[in-house]
């Protein structure tokens, strides 16, 4: 099922995984997947490193799991940073084959393995060539605290704005701890006329040293209440992981109430805090939208 589809009844509630790394027990993401499935999210993502070679073969494979095996919609990451068009189509082809319908198109960044010298400079370039060449539902990244790299507010929504005209179908957030970042966010994007479903992504904090790279990475503004959290219960593991899934739950209950699209939970392959989080706002979710 394309996942734009999926908003006109319901608060969509997606969940985003992690491939293994390629060292580790392939064994703990199909665990993971198990006690995510009992969730019966709407559907879960899976990311792909840039300049990930192997990595991406995880992706597609993971993600074809997830449909076949679990049973639960998925998506596929593909960042785009140092593909040819050749590697994006031979890509493209696979996920096809393995019956994928979705796929987040994206820029990627600059890593140790990712060389950035692609055929493609932008995720619109992806999007362009995904909607011309496949029939795919195309998802693409939005950034309510503004992307790093962009010079002002008013440019990014332009670029956003472009993603959608080439194709992009639904939209899903970087993460943010302050709602008020993403609700101007959505109000600016609509008077922009961009129309496509936002789903708004919530990261359950639960490790400071996380939330600081996260933080440093994606220039996501920590608010004060935050802080006071994560100072309070920095060496106390328990306290920190219930505070961050308390945060987590009252920050998913406010956007519910103004009316979100969806809520996509960046999992941390953590099925346990997954659980938490959706047995708190069940109920919610649930509540038809029209
Ligand atoms: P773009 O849309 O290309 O935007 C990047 C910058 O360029 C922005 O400043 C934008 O305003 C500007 N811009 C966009 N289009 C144009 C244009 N045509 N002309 C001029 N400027 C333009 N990374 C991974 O490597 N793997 C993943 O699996 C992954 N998953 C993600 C999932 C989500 C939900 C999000 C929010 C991010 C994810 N990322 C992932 C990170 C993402 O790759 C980075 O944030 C990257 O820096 C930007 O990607 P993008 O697709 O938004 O890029």
């Amino acid at each position: 099922m394309r996942t734009a589809e999926l908003f006109e009844h319901k608060t969509v509630f997606s969940l985003e995984v992690f491939p293994p790394k390629p060292d580790a027990d392939e064994s703990v993401i199909y665990d993971t997947l198990e006690q995510l499935s009992d969730i019966k999210p709407d559907f879960i993502s899976v990311t792909y490193g840039a300049g990930g070679g192997k990595n991406g073969c995880k992706t597609i494979q993971i993600a074809s799991d997830i449909q076949n095996k679990y049973g639960v919609e998925s998506v596929a990451h593909l960042p785009c940073i140092d593909l040819s068009r050749a590697q994006a189509k031979e890509i493209l082809d696979h996920m096809c084959e393995c019956g994928i319908e979705n796929v987040l198109a994206l820029r990627g960044d600059r890593t140790d393995h990712s060389t950035a010298d692609g055929d493609f400079r932008h995720a619109s370039d992806l999007i362009q060539f995904i909607s011309d060449n496949y029939d795919l539902n195309i998802i693409a990244a939005c950034y309510p605290e503004v992307h790093p790299e962009s010079s002002s507010a008013i440019d990014d929504l332009k670029w956003l704005r472009h993603k959608v005209e080439c194709g992009a179908d639904h939209l899903i957030s970087q993460l943010f701890l302050d709602n008020r970042y993403f609700c101007d966010f959505r109000e600016k994007a609509r008077i922009a006329g961009i129309n496509a479903p936002i789903e708004a992504g919530i990261m359950p904090v639960t490790n400071k040293r996380q939330i600081e790279r996260m933080v440093k990475l994606c220039g996501v503004e920590l608010p004060k209440k935050f802080v006071r959290v994560l100072d309070k219960y920095e060496n106390n593991a328990t306290a920190l992981r219930d505070a961050g899934i308390a945060y987590a739950i009252d920050q998913i209950t406010d956007l519910i109430a103004e009316g979100v699209d969806g809520i996509h939970l960046y999992t941390m392959n953590n099925p346990y805090i997954a659980h938490r989080i959706y047995e708190a706002v069940q109920s919610q979710i649930t509540v038809p939208v029209h």
